[in-house]
């Protein structure tokens, strides 16, 4: 069993396992100095504790602003000089650990791509050996469990023990509403598995969009995660990267924070407020599952027109059939359930694939 020896992560007037969320709020870069020091300012003056910027930003390509470097460290400095708010940024090389200690960054993040990787999470990690402060570690950008786990070892057995998680979604190659998907039975597994384990859900990256942060934030809530980190900026629309999913402070308070319903942390998890966003996010991405089944039918619907071959198979649809209804019996579900369930998703594939070979438009 992988076991992580955890400290409680307390820095003055922020408590990660209190009832009311951490709230980690900041720009998604450092732009310029006055973009750090209004947004810091206007977070502060509402009553934010721990500010964000990223200084070194991973970006899928080329030629877009991959940061400001430690040029913005300064700023991030004056952050916590002029407004007593802890500082806090993305660090994916031991050079960027140097540099945020050098300027007294209170708390790093390891970023979803670096997560994913195995020997720059070990650098990070030998570079904060001896250090004693709060690392916080994104999800990797795929859905993969224990290679999270992995690298909350790795920091862990360097000597760091005020750990926590951000989960910020799971790529995906499929459009879907969400930038990244969230698959939130992931994040439940890792507090099931790490109790005491702080975990901070990241709406804007999971989301993408500003409209999505609210009711994120809100099913994290109702999964008892312990706090927030959202991208505030002075002048979203102007920001140099993830201008879409970006709020201002007013808004983030306004529009989000203010709206968020808190339920009883010390219910328990049988709480059926709790089981209810359950079941929405299950239902959530059952969905999500079926709409992807209907656009791969409907791929086999252009085939067989393109190929002259007819839209229904009975031998294929029997087997489809018996072979689901047995995996249903297996997974203890009635055959009867299963039976009606294929039965109405098969309808509706043939009825698009119908619809594509008649040449009709899309429903
Ligand atoms: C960020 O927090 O701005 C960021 C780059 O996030 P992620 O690592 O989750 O993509
Ligand atoms: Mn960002």
């Amino acid at each position: 069993m992988d076991v992580l020896d955890l400290e409680p992560i307390k820095l003055n007037g922020v408590d990660f396992s209190q009832q009311r969320p951490v709230v980690i709020a900041g720009p998604c870069s450092a732009e310029t100095e006055e973009q750090v020091m209004n947004t810091a300012h206007d977070l502060a003056k509402r009553g934010v504790k721990i500010f964000r910027a990223g200084i070194w930003k991973p970006r899928t390509k080329p030629g877009s602003f991959e940061g400001i470097g430690s040029e913005g460290l300064k700023w991030m400095k004056r952050v916590k000089e002029e407004t007593g708010m802890y500082t806090s940024t993305e660090v994916a090389t031991a050079q960027h650990v140097y540099e945020a200690l050098k300027y007294g960054i209170d708390m790093m993040w390891i970023g979803a791509r670096t997560t994913a990787n195995p020997f720059a999470v070990q650098e990070i990690a030998d570079a904060l050996r001896g250090v004693d402060m709060p690392i916080l570690i994104k999800n990797p950008v795929n859905p993969d469990l224990e290679l999270w786990i992995g690298a909350l070892m790795r920091i862990n057995q360097a000597g760091l023990k005020k750990i926590g998680v951000i989960h910020r979604g799971f790529s995906t190659y499929d459009k879907t509403i969400y930038r990244n998907l969230p698959q939130w039975q992931i994040p439940i597994e890792i507090k099931r598995r790490f109790p005491n384990l702080p975990v901070i859900c990241d709406p804007s990256h999971i989301g993408g969009r500003r409209d999505l942060i609210l009711p994120l934030s809100q099913q994290a809530m109702d999964l008892q995660f312990n706090g927030l980190i959202i991208e505030s900026h002075c002048t979203p629309d102007d920001a140099w990267s993830d201008a879409k999913q970006q709020v201002t402070p007013c808004d983030l308070f306004e529009q989000v924070l203010n709206k968020l319903v808190i339920r009883d942390a010390a219910q328990s998890t049988e709480n059926i407020e709790d089981l209810r966003g359950q079941i929405d996010k299950i239902d959530e991405e059952i969905f999500e599952i079926l709409a992807k089944r209907m656009r791969v039918s409907r791929e086999i619907g252009t085939y067989k027109k393109e190929h002259g071959i007819t839209v229904l198979q009975a031998a294929r649809y029997d087997e489809i059939l018996k072979g689901r209804i047995a995996l249903g019996e297996r997974l203890g579900m009635s055959p009867n359930f299963t039976k009606a369930f294929i039965e109405a998703v098969h309808e509706e594939s043939v009825r698009i694939q119908m619809e594509l070979m008649n040449g009709e438009k899309k429903a």
